[in-house]
């Protein structure tokens, strides 16, 4: 099936869903465009998109393989990877394990520093609103989802926080936070949550261990430079640089 021919169900800030080849799949394409501050700041960042489908690929994987069901089916190019279709919940699910970003400037504390414990926080995704953080009260109260997928949300959130933060500490990268989408899967008139999305350096924020530096989208954000350096260098800890093309100067080499 080629790009022109297909249905396009979808066109987000970094990708685009297509239709795809069986019912209850679809192609999710990732796209080399940056967006931040609710698209206010823009850019084409080469590579980017074929860097984070191999990296989300890599960690949805390894999800699966430890039980965490999510939407993932397979990679099927540089830039392609096939999906279950699932009815998105519509929330963003943040986990922090240390002070960063909004919750720095929300709460005046300084970035960096360690949480007691991981904080799940939930924000209804809505560019208009600037996707406005939200309570559980609103969440139910407002039918985006019920207290028992809430349930199955945070059990699974905690478990791909403890996951990832562990593979990513054994190469030397902290996991200050994520965020994460979840949707629903139907079987018949039932319905489970599962993982849904992408898990890349676009929705992480991935600091070096050692030396604090930035590995992921603030560095696009914040105009650190290295964006893309940046995000190949975490696939290059992760051991899986050697399947990319050369796609930017000097980064990737197959
Ligand atoms: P913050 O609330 O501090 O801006 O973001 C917390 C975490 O969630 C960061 O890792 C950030 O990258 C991620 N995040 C929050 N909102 C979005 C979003 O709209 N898109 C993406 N890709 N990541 C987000």
């Amino acid at each position: 099936m080629t790009t022109k021919s297909r249905k396009k169900i979808y066109e987000g800030k970094a990708k685009i869903l297509y239709e795809g080849p069986e019912p209850g799949t679809l192609v999710q394409y990732f796209k080399d465009d940056a967006t931040a501050f609710n698209a206010q700041k823009k850019a084409v960042l080469d590579g980017k998109g074929v860097i984070n489908n191999r990296i989300s690929e890599f960690v949805m994987t390894k999800l699966n393989n430890i039980g965490v069901q999510n939407h993932f089916i397979k990679r099927l190019n540089l830039r392609e990877q096939l999906i279950r279709e699932v009815e998105i919940i519509p929330l963003e699910v943040v986990c922090r394990n240390v002070v960063a970003g909004s919750m720095a400037k929300r709460f005046g504390l300084p970035e960096g520093q360690q949480l007691p414990r991981s904080i799940i926080e939930f924000y209804y995704k809505n560019d208009a609103l600037e996707d406005p953080m939200v309570t559980e009260e609103h969440v139910t109260a407002f039918n985006w989802a019920n207290t028992q997928e809430i349930d199955e949300i945070l059990a699974m959130t905690l478990r791909v926080n403890d996951f990832l933060s562990g593979m990513f500490a054994a190469v030397g990268i902290t996991l200050v936070d994520f965020k994460i989408e979840y949707g629903r899967l139907f079987e018949g008139e039932f319905s489970r949550v599962i993982l849904a999305d992408e898990i890349s350096p676009d929705s992480c924020r991935l600091w070096d261990a050692q030396t604090g530096d930035k590995l992921d989208k603030d560095r696009f954000r914040r105009d650190l430079g290295n964006v893309i350096e940046s995000y190949a260098e975490v696939a290059k800890r992760l051991g899986i640089m050697g399947d990319m093309p050369k796609v930017i100067e000097g980064g990737i080499t197959s």
